[in-house]
């Protein structure tokens, strides 16, 4: 740089556009910024058991391996991978994370000037992909807020209908964050089989393993149809192991070819790798998980609904809610209070908040401080 130019000139088109993810706020920062012993994280969608006991068995050995490079390969987690999807290694991509699939997609297939689709109230990242690679977003509308059957659900016939010559790509996340909506498996078929063939979907599982829908069905089942098709999934929600960021995508071999030629050679670490084969296997903590997830969630909206609050139906491990007073301000005044949750207000739905379903203990204590936020206010 000269006298003359600054980073902000030379920097890529788009990048200016980027507003830069807000993580949910870390418990050691929050602990010293309002001097609280205990916190309560309800924000980023963690498995409130913890990590699968098995992966982080898995790790011990690792440890004596660091000073090797990881698999580039990553033959093993694809191998156990293939056994839990059926799908062989040349349909799988792993990541650092599924987010970084998502990159690798957006890295892959977007050009400048290329259509990104959308609805509102999407996942963060697919916004940071597209502006990235200097894509041009387009937002479909959900069914609004009030709708009885899907409030605020994804519309497809909104998304069909914005689709144009110069859609490139369309994201998907299935259930949905920040909503927790689904989509089942009929209508999103049918979704699929209207595109154009210049359409590729990235359809996000993030939370799949928590669906428990009748009509639900994993895009998985659909990849020989439609080749235009990408499946993302992570270990950072069921398997309680974003800390180690992995996570895979499954898609026909000439896309998975496509991925890998701009992965970085080493870009799965080898605990990561070794985590997730072992994850995969721990039925006892999977099956824990979701029973804690299931019996927490039942209680949370029973409880929030007896208070008059709207709760969005979920099929995730958290709940979005429709609150009396700003998503912003119900977060402080419950931070103050050692309960970090997640205010959507950087999603455009100011009047809701997004709380992951914790253990039981978490979930009473969180109904009690909003009890006690609301009659401060003098909306309970
Ligand atoms: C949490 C989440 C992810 C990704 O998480 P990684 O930790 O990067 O695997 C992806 N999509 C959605 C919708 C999520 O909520």
């Amino acid at each position: 740089m000269n006298d003359n130019t600054s980073a902000q000139q030379l920097v890529r088109q788009g990048i200016l556009n980027i507003a830069p993810y807000t993580p949910g706020k870390p418990i050691a920062e929050v602990a010293k910024e309002y001097g609280l012993d205990e916190i309560i994280k309800l924000a980023s969608n963690e498995n409130p058991i913890g990590s699968s006991p098995k992966a982080l068995a898995a790790l011990g050995d690792v440890s004596n391996t660091l000073f090797q490079y990881p698999d580039g390969k990553g033959s093993a987690l694809k191998a156990a991978l293939t056994e839990h999807t059926g799908y062989a290694e040349e349909w799988i991509t792993l990541g650092n994370g599924s987010d970084e699939v998502i990159n690798m997609v957006g890295s892959a297939f977007l050009n400048e000037g290329d259509e990104v689709l959308f609805s509102d109230y999407s996942f963060e990242v697919y916004s940071i992909v597209a502006k990235a690679a200097g894509a041009t977003i387009v937002n479909a509308a959900t069914f609004p807020g009030d709708d009885q059957a899907r409030p605020l659900g994804q519309d497809l016939d909104a998304l069909l209908a914005a689709v144009t010559d110069k859609t490139k790509l369309i994201f998907i996340a299935n259930p949905n964050n920040p909503t927790g909506n689904l989509l089942l498996a009929e209508p999103l078929k049918a979704f699929l089989s209207q595109l154009p063939k210049h359409v590729m979907v990235l359809l996000d599982e993030a939370y799949y393993e928590y669906v428990e829908a009748d009509g639900f069905e994993s895009g998985l089942a659909w990849l020989r149809e439609f080749p235009n098709l990408i499946v993302t999934r992570t270990f950072s929600k069921l398997y309680g192991l974003p800390g180690l960021r992995v996570g895979y995508g499954i898609a026909h071999p000439e896309v998975t070819g496509l991925l890998n030629r701009i992965r970085q050679p080493f870009n799965v670490n080898s605990m990561a790798q070794a985590a997730g084969v072992a994850a995969l296997t721990d039925l006892e903590f999977i099956e824990q998980s979701l029973t804690v997830n299931k019996a927490g969630m039942t209680w949370l909206t029973g409880a929030l609904e007896q208070r008059g609050l709207q709760v969005i139906p979920s099929y995730t491990n958290f709940l979005c809610i429709q609150v009396p007073l700003p998503g912003k301000d119900l977060f402080e005044a419950l931070l103050k209070r050692g309960i970090i949750i997640r205010d959507l207000t950087s999603y455009e739905l100011p009047n809701y908040v997004r709380v992951t379903i914790g253990t039981p203990a978490q979930n009473e204590t969180f109904i009690d401080s909003l009890d006690a936020v609301l009659a401060e206010r003098g909306l309970a």
